[in-house]
């Protein structure tokens, strides 16, 4: 496969750089950022341009104000962050496209930097307007990509405007998620282990498909499982399930029967007579093996099974994850997602690497952040890519 082209590869002195970064970061009731994490994470790529000398332009998203100019999701307390981080002066655009935006790119010094206000008040950003695209592009000599949340989107600034700009590379934060979920899951350290909880087969059945021809063990986990289960000819009760996607179910475990991949489903369940989601609360709460009884729902994995999928992780060399084993948001229903955090975590002779959405939240909350190798920055698109299709925010690079 080709390889991405990323900043290492490139000379910036003096030209103008446009890095499309994640700044969609959570304000509080004071419109100044609540969560810098997005902002910290950019940093690296952003510094490495500066040092180099490059003129640096930075676009971004904040929430959704669906084509219109919107205060409420203005990147200006972004830009004053930014200069808290930096240590240095940021200058702030108005506008992202326009004269007075050539104005201030224009007077931009070398090693200086400019972050432009939310590209999505343009409608030409989501619907990738080529004039939009060109506009954005008219400002650089070079792209950088740094902004993987957004990468399985064809967006003007994601996408659409490699086709106005000579050189377009990936920035440090893309550069890992590539190496993580890319190469070393291609051509993983073997026993590899693939984790996938959740709530439903079909979202995941792709990214089983595909791993099925990477892994030893597929752990399965959450509500996916009941599917696969009913597959199983088990009975599942009032579990959330997908009787209309059995067939998909027996077909993955008849490939990895096919294929000689350990294919593992809980042994034991925990369930509960009633849930209620917006309280977090349950009522009575059981473990059943193999059947579910009508009346009661799964909602964890059970004992047996987390001592089971925690010897698995313990002898892997490589683990990916992505899902929840249960309803992890309610207390009760998350000590298999915990548990699964905490194996992961602790098996440090592995390459463990977390896959986005609500998994990446039990590693953090379960205060793992820092003991796994890599934990991925986008939720959609790293499911994306897993999954093997192809990213624009990616594909549309250069390549060595
Ligand atoms: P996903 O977005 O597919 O990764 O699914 C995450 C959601 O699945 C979380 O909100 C979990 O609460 C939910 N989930 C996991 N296990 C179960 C279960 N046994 N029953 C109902 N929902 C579940």
């Amino acid at each position: 496969m080709a390889k991405t082209k990323t900043i290492r590869d490139i000379e910036v002195q003096d030209k103008r750089v446009f890095v499309r970064v994640d700044f969609n970061v959570p304000l509080d009731e004071n419109g100044k950022v609540s969560d810098n994490t997005r902002i910290v994470a950019a940093l690296p790529t952003i510094k490495h341009l500066i040092e180099a000398g490059a003129k640096v332009i930075l676009a971004s998203h904040l929430g959704r104000p669906k084509g219109q100019v919107n205060p409420a999701f203005s990147l200006k307390p972004a830009a004053e962050e930014l200069a808290v981080q930096l240590g240095m002066p940021v200058q702030f655009a108005e506008d992202c496209v326009g004269s007075d935006v050539e104005a201030a790119v224009n007077a931009l010094q070398s090693g200086s930097v400019l972050l432009l206000e939310n590209v999505r008040y343009h409608a030409g950003e989501e619907g990738n307007d080529p004039e939009f695209a060109k506009q954005l592009g008219s400002l650089a000599d070079v792209f950088v990509n740094d902004a993987f949340g957004t990468a399985h989107r064809a967006h003007a600034s994601t996408a659409g405007i490699t086709a106005h700009v000579d050189t377009n590379v990936a920035g440090f934060l893309i550069e890992r998620e590539l190496a993580f979920l890319g190469d070393k899951t291609e051509e993983p350290v073997k026993p590899f282990t693939v984790i996938l909880g959740g709530a439903k087969v079909s979202d995941k059945i792709k990214v089983i498909d595909r791993l099925l021809e990477k892994a030893d063990n597929i752990i399965i986990g959450g509500a996916m499982a009941y599917t696969f289960a009913l597959a199983n000819g088990k009975k599942v009760g009032d579990s959330l399930s997908e009787p209309d996607k059995v067939d998909v179910a027996q077909s993955a475990i008849d490939k990895a029967a096919e294929k000689g991949v350990r294919f593992l489903l809980p042994i034991d369940t925990k369930i509960t007579n009633a849930l209620d989601f917006g309280s977090r609360s349950v009522g009575e709460v059981d473990v059943a093996e193999g059947d579910i009884p009508d009346g009661w729902e799964g909602v964890d994995i059970g004992p047996k099974t987390v001592e089971l999928y925690k010897q698995v992780v313990a002898e892997s060399k490589t683990v990916l994850w992505n899902g929840p084993m249960g309803v992890f948001e309610i207390e009760a229903c998350s000590i298999g997602t915990f548990a699964v955090a905490d194996a992961v975590a602790a098996n440090q002779d592995a390459i463990s690497i977390i896959g986005g959405g609500d998994s990446v939240k039990a590693i953090k909350n379960s205060g793992n952040g820092d003991k796994v190798s890599f934990i991925s920055t986008g939720g959609g698109a790293s499911l994306n890519f897993l999954e093997g299709k192809e990213l624009p925010g990616v594909s549309s690079l250069d390549t060595i």
